[in-house]
């Protein structure tokens, strides 16, 4: 991977960066989605946002390396912090667990003003970034689930709407697998939720086996909630 060459999943996450936006990519690293976006999709402003000193001096070197630096601002720190109100109308974030990325989105909420779109990938726990957005009145307007080296990711991305309108009736379902993922029933969504599935499953026969303490119970009840969603995401009963 390079500032040419995306992985599959960065690659995916710049497909949703509108051409000529103003783009902060939170935990930047090595800087190669801005530095991608600015070299093939007319970034007109980039900040490349980084809380550990390694990875911030790395996304420098490489801004720098890449005659981009007029493009480009490599800011240290953590979170939205690093935006100043009104820079940016694009946020990326990738290759953190959704909880950390629905926090980030939290703790800078008042740096979301100007923020029309936010593209999104969590590596876990994408039911965190949906569940903010439904909270915080923002629309999840599309989703893509891809595998790449063994591992399965799903973008998120979202702008300000009617945070209800991917969801139907069974809106737990669909903040658990995605409401779009779910009726487009593809290979690799099948794949993950089927493996997910056999976990769930495993843990519950170990509950059974243990003594059945009141907590022992309540995941059980938990679990038993997951597979039934489960079971119905492959089947699609919800469409
Ligand atoms: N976004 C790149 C990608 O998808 O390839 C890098 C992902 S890397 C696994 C996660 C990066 O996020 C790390 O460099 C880490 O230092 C940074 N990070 C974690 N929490 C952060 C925060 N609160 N604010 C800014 N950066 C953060």
């Amino acid at each position: 991977m390079n500032t040419d060459k995306l992985s599959a999943r960065l690659a995916s996450v710049a497909k949703y960066v509108p051409s000529g936006a103003r783009v902060a990519d939170i935990g930047s690293d090595h800087a190669y989605l801005p530095c991608f976006l600015a070299k093939n999709k007319g970034l007109s402003f980039g900040i490349a946002g980084e809380v550990a000193v390694g990875p911030f001096q790395l996304a420098e070197r490489n801004v720098l390396a890449e005659g981009l630096a007029n493009i480009i601002s490599v800011r240290m720190g953590d979170g939205l912090k690093v935006i100043e109100e009104g820079e940016v109308d694009c946020i990326t974030i990738a290759g953190m667990g959704g909880a950390l990325i629905a926090s980030i989105l939290e703790n800078g909420r008042n740096k979301l003003s100007s923020v029309k779109r936010l593209v999104l990938q969590p590596n876990i726990s994408a039911i965190s970034i949906r569940k903010w957005f439904i909270d915080n009145n923002w629309e999840l307007i599309a989703e893509e689930i891809l595998e790449e080296d063994g591992k399965i990711y799903e973008i998120l991305i979202g702008e300000k709407g009617d945070p209800n309108k991917p969801y139907n009736k069974n809106q737990d379902l669909g903040l658990l697998v995605g409401p779009f993922l779910v009726q487009k029933q593809d290979e690799t969504f099948k794949k993950k939720w089927t493996a997910e599935l056999k976990n769930w499953e495993r843990i519950y026969e170990a509950l059974e086996n243990a003594a059945q303490s009141p907590e022992t119970l309540e995941k059980k009840q938990e679990i038993i909630g997951k597979i039934k969603l489960v079971k119905e995401a492959l089947t699609n009963e919800n469409s």
